[in-house]
C-alpha cells in the first residue's frame, strides 16, 4: 500500500522571467497554501527550481485535484517516499504505475548516495523490467508517455515520482497586481475573469443593478458568480452600484436607441473611480467585437473615450462559442443562463445603435450633471466580501 508523501510543482512561464522569480515564486507559495488550507498537515516548501508540497498522510489524488487549476505550475507530480531497498522501489514503482493509461515509460534514477549498492544504470534496468513483466507499459528512452523518477537519497530514503500532470499555466494570481472586473450576470465576464486571473490578476468585481425593476434573484446570481470566481483568489471583494436613477435619466433625457452607450459610458466613469480609490490598475470588462451593437468598433470606441483607465477585454477575439466552451469548463455556465433580467436586459431598446456618434452622445451627456450623478452612485455603493461557496448550488 503506497503512502503518498508529495507533489514536486514546476513553474511555468515565470521561469522566464529572470530578476522577478522570486516575487512569482512566494506568490505561487502563498496561492498553494491559500488553497490548500483545509488541510493542516500539509507542509508547502519552495526554491528557485520547484514548489514541495508535503503530504503528511493527506490523500494525494484529492490535494492534486486542488492543485490543478492553480495558475503559474506548468507541471506538478506526485511523488512517493520510501527506503532505500530495490525490491521496495521496484514494488512500489509498480504500485504508482499501474493504472497509467501512459504506454510507453522510462525510469531515469539519480543516486544522491554514491554508496548505494546498485549503480543508477542497474536501478533503471530492474524497475524497468518489472514494469515489462507486470504491466501492458513499453520502453521507449527517446519521447515516453510516462517518465518515472527515481532518487536514492543520502538518508535511508528514495523518492519515486511518476503521473505528471500538466497544470494550468499562467502567472500566480495577485503577481500583477489587482484590476476591476465590471461583472454582469452574462456568459461572458465571468469567463473574463477567469482569463484575467490567468495572467495574473487579482480581481475586484463592480456591479450594476436597478432595484426594483431587478430582482433579488438577479442579485443573488452575480454573488454565486463572484463566489465561483473566488476560487481562484481566495475571495473577492464586490462592490454593488445602484444605477436605476442614472438608467431612468438617461431614458428620461436621451434618444433609447442611444441609452446602451450612455450606459456604458456610465458604467467605465464610475468603474474608473471605484478602481483608482481601490487600488486597481485597470478595467476588465467581457467585450467581444462586433457580439452585439455596444460591441462593434465604434460603440468601444466611444466608450473608451468616457475614461482614461486602461479597459481589458481578454475575450475581444473570441467566439460565443468558445467563450461558452470556457465558461463551462470553469464551471460558471450552468449559473450565468439562469433566466434572472439583467439592468441591460430590462432597459435594452429595440434598435441599439451600432455606429454611435461622439457627438451626438456628448449633446445628450451635456443634459446631464454627469458628476453629481456619479458621486450619488458612488456614495451609495454596497462592498461585499466574497468567499467560495463550498455548497454552491450551481457547483
Ligand atoms: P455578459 O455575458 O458578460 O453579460 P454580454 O454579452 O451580455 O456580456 P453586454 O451586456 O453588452 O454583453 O455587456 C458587456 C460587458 O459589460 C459585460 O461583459 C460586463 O463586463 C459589462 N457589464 C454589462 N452589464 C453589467 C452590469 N450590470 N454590471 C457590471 N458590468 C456589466
Ligand atoms: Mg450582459
Amino acid at each position: 500500500m503506497i503512502q503518498d508523501s508529495f507533489i514536486v510543482v514546476r513553474y511555468g512561464e515565470l521561469s522566464t522571467k529572470g530578476k522577478n522569480r522570486n516575487i512569482f515564486v512566494k506568490k505561487l507559495k502563498n496561492n498553494i497554501q491559500n488553497a490548500l488550507r483545509e488541510y493542516p498537515n500539509i507542509k508547502v516548501t519552495s526554491n528557485y527550481n520547484r514548489t514541495l508540497i508535503e503530504l503528511n498522510g493527506h490523500n494525494g489524488q484529492e490535494v492534486m485535484d486542488v492543485v490543478e487549476p492553480i495558475f503559474g505550475i506548468a507541471s506538478f507530480s506526485l511523488g512517493v517516499k520510501t527506503t532505500k531497498d530495490l525490491d521496495v522501489i521496484k514494488q512500489t514503482t509498480l504500485e504508482l504505475v499501474k493504472d497509467t493509461e501512459s504506454k510507453t515509460f522510462k525510469v531515469d534514477t539519480k543516486r544522491r548516495d554514491k554508496q548505494f549498492g546498485e549503480s543508477s544504470d542497474n536501478v533503471n534496468r530492474q524497475v524497468a523490467g518489472e514494469l515489462l513483466r507486470n504491466t501492458q507499459l513499453k520502453v521507449d528512452v527517446h519521447n515516453p508517455d510516462l517518465l518515472i523518477k527515481i532518487e536514492i537519497e543520502e538518508k535511508d530514503e528514495a523518492y519515486i515520482m511518476a503521473k505528471t500532470i500538466k497544470g494550468a499555466g499562467g502567472y500566480p494570481v495577485g503577481v500583477q497586481g489587482k484590476a476591476l472586473l465590471l461583472l454582469s450576470g452574462g456568459i461572458d465576464s465571468p469567463v473574463a475573469a477567469h482569463l484575467a486571473n490567468k495572467r495574473g490578476l487579482h480581481l475586484e468585481a463592480i456591479h450594476f443593478e436597478s432595484m426594483p425593476y431587478t430582482s433579488q434573484n438577479a442579485l443573488n446570481k452575480v454573488m454565486d458568480l463572484a463566489s465561483q470566481l473566488a476560487k481562484a483568489q481566495v475571495y473577492m471583494k464586490v462592490h454593488i452600484v445602484s444605477f436605476t436613477d442614472i438608467q431612468m435619466a438617461i431614458y428620461d433625457k436621451a434618444d433609447e436607441n442611444y441609452a446602451i452607450t450612455l450606459m456604458r459610458r456610465f458604467m467605465v466613469r464610475i468603474a474608473e473611480k471605484v478602481a483608482k480609490s481601490n487600488k486597481c490598475g485597470a478595467l476588465v470588462s467581457g467585450e467581444s467585437l462586433g457580439q452585439v451593437a455596444s460591441q462593434t468598433i465604434e460603440s468601444l470606441d466611444v466608450i473608451n473615450r468616457a475614461t482614461d483607465s486602461l479597459i481589458l477585454r481578454p475575450l475581444i477575439t473570441l467566439d460565443k462559442n468558445e467563450i461558452i466552451e470556457i465558461s463551462k469548463k470553469i464551471g460558471t455556465y450552468e449559473t450565468s443562463i439562469l433566466p434572472f433580467e439583467d439592468c441591460c436586459t430590462i432597459f435594452t431598446p429595440v434598435a441599439p445603435i451600432i455606429k454611435p456618434k461622439l457627438g451626438r452622445v456628448k449633446m445628450y451627456e451635456e443634459r446631464f450633471d454627469i458628476e453629481e450623478m456619479i458621486d450619488k452612485a458612488i456614495d451609495n455603493i454596497r462592498t461585499v466580501e466574497v468567499r467560495p461557496k463550498v455548497d454552491s448550488l450551481f457547483d
